[in-house]
């Protein structure tokens, strides 16, 4: 009906990247859990069939019956997919392997793109953020997030082809807004695994900022070992280790999120 359509949503977030491996799962859990240590109410929404946010939060397969797929194929509202994490207020739908199969599924389906935001549009939900982490491709799965987002987050990791990627990235978001989110924004591009060592991570950074401009965050996530480990014991890097570069720089990064917030509110 028109009054649960216009029911109270918070803010959605798809992280997004064709690439594999430049920190979107990371930059999805961690960014979750410095914007839930800021009080907010917060989801991650696992649209990545390999589930690493599901892991990386410490989820056991037990409790991933329900998930994104159920979803995404209108099975189950997110309110009974959303499972508790041990930070407060930091909720989780997990995905599993039956999500590859949605992208076939779906692929003759009216509206195959819309799924994910009527599903999160059919009830008001109980969040500020809700952050989706994308599989590595720009298919059905991710073209599901970036209709149901108002915004989107790059990470970029510091290496040469990364402003290539990014154009790819770039054109396929206005793309989304022509045919179905004219509202799409980009919330802000991420530079990960920052190695202030290495003289091609400088370029880079220089070279994207200069590009990007504004687009690009202050904070900088650096390369930290502290980072690859926590997955591997099911807990975010602020909850494994509060003190390291990484976390510090994920919570660096949520103030930044909080004040373009702010910002758009005053403006
Ligand atoms: P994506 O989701 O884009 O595929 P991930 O977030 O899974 O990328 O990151 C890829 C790999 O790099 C993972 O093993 C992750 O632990 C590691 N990684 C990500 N960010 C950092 C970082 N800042 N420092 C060290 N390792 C990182
Ligand atoms: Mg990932």
């Amino acid at each position: 009906s028109l009054e649960a359509s216009a029911a109270p949503l918070g803010r959605v977030i798809a992280v997004a990247n064709q690439k594999g491996g430049v920190g979107k799962t990371t930059t999805a859990v961690n960014l979750a859990t410095a914007l839930a240590a800021c009080e907010k109410r917060v989801l991650v929404l696992d649209l990545d069939p390999q589930g690493n946010a599901s892991t990386g939060f410490g989820i056991d397969r037990r409790y991933r019956k329900t998930g994104s797929y159920q979803v995404l194929t209108g099975a189950a509202p997110v309110a009974d997919a959303a499972v508790g994490t041990e930070v407060p207020g930091l909720f989780v739908v997990t995905s599993s392997v039956d999500l590859a199969g949605a992208e076939f599924e779906l692929v003759d389906e009216d509206g195959r793109e819309q799924k994910l935001r009527e599903a999160l549009e059919k009830q008001p939900l109980p969040y500020d953020y809700i952050l989706i982490d994308c599989p590595p491709s720009l298919g059905l799965l991710t073209l599901n997030a970036l209709v149901a987002a108002d915004a989107v987050l790059v990470p970029l990791q510091c290496e040469f082809y990364a402003l290539e990627g990014l154009g790819h990235l770039l054109r396929t978001v206005e793309r989304v807004k022509k045919s179905f989110n004219p509202d799409l924004a980009i919330q802000g591009i991420v530079l990960t695994m920052y190695d202030k060592r290495n003289n091609l991570s400088d370029l880079v950074a220089s070279d994207v900022r200069e590009h990007m401009g504004d687009l690009v965050y202050q904070a900088m996530i650096p390369r930290n070992v502290r980072v690859s480990e926590a997955p591997s014991h099911g807990k975010p890097v602020l909850i494994y280790d509060l003190k390291s570069p990484g976390s510090q720089a994920y919570l660096n990064l949520a103030r930044e999120v909080l004040k373009q917030e702010e910002e758009w509110a005053a403006a």
